[in-house]
């Protein structure tokens, strides 16, 4: 919102939001299609979400792009809750950006450096809001302090300067490990643990719990909700934080529980179908 005030808009007026339907969760690609098409030619940014923070939901980042591309507006993701998550393929997927911070599946701490992604196409282009910083130049002449600037090769150029070192360093202690572990291997860990986890409701808790996050479409977060509507959810979440697990409260009556493959173990699952009994009482 503050963006668009920045830029002149009216948050009341300028901003289209994708919402979900009446009584349902999940966002519904062919309303943001009618959006588009209604819209499409006075869209200026469409900013969306890789895997929506409330539900859950892994959207289809390819398709979302190619329905950007075909209305011709410009498009970023949000990735917070992606990255270290599911697989992305940026480059193929082609939006014209990407931002993400790393404290939330990459572990790196809050406060620890963001990361960005720029599509290709759009290096190289001389567009009057670049920026650019002497870290941009290219390496071999920088110090030349030349009054010309002859730009890196690559994303390179767009470095403004130095970055924060020891922000970085968690970030880059973060990465190792998890190319050491291999994405491919924890995407497959995660999905058998979040089935186990689905699983173990189901079979435990039918009547009484409920996930909204599509089968579907997930990464390794569940947001459960509390059946009945007479018992306070708040409450049922308060217990299970007394039992010290720690999962994450979302208004108006949503718990988000995410076994991260890197270093929840199958036993801890069943451990929070445990401690979720018994704080269903
Ligand atoms: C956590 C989060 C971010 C990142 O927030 P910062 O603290 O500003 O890095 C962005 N979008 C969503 C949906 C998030 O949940």
């Amino acid at each position: 919102m503050s963006q668009l005030q920045l830029h002149g808009f009216d948050p009341k007026a300028d901003l289209l939001e994708w919402l979900p339907h009446d009584g349902e969760t999940d966002l519904r690609l062919e309303d943001l299609q009618q959006m588009l098409d209604q819209h499409g030619n006075s869209i200026a940014l469409l900013l969306l979400p890789g895997v929506q923070y409330y539900n859950g939901q892994v959207m289809d980042m390819a398709a979302l792009c190619g329905m950007a591309a075909d209305a011709g507006c410009k498009i970023g993701l949000d990735l917070a809750h992606a990255i270290g998550n599911v697989p992305l393929e940026l480059h193929d997927w082609a939006p014209d950006f990407a931002a993400w911070c790393t404290y939330k599946y990459l572990n790196s701490g809050p406060g620890a450096i963001g990361g960005a992604f720029v599509h290709s196409r759009h290096l190289g282009k001389r567009e009057a809001a670049t920026l650019l910083g002497w870290w941009g130049h290219e390496e071999s002449m920088r110090f030349r302090m030349a009054p010309t600037f002859t730009p890196a090769q690559g994303i390179e150029q767009w470095q403004l300067s130095n970055p924060p070192i020891l922000s970085l360093a968690p970030v880059v202690a973060s990465l190792q490990v998890f190319a050491e572990a291999g994405l491919d291997n924890l995407c497959d860990k995660s999905a058998q643990l979040t089935s186990y986890l689905d699983y173990l409701l189901q079979a435990s808790f039918s009547g009484q719990i409920h996930s909204i996050t599509p089968a579907t479409a997930r990464g390794c977060q569940l947001s459960l909700t509390v059946i009945d509507p007479d018992r306070d959810a708040r409450q049922v979440f308060a217990k299970l934080e007394r039992q010290n697990v720690i999962a994450d409260w979302r208004e108006p009556n949503v718990i988000r529980v995410a076994p991260a493959p890197l270093y929840n173990s199958y036993e801890d699952v069943y451990e929070f179908s445990q401690r979720l009994g018994t704080a269903l009482g």
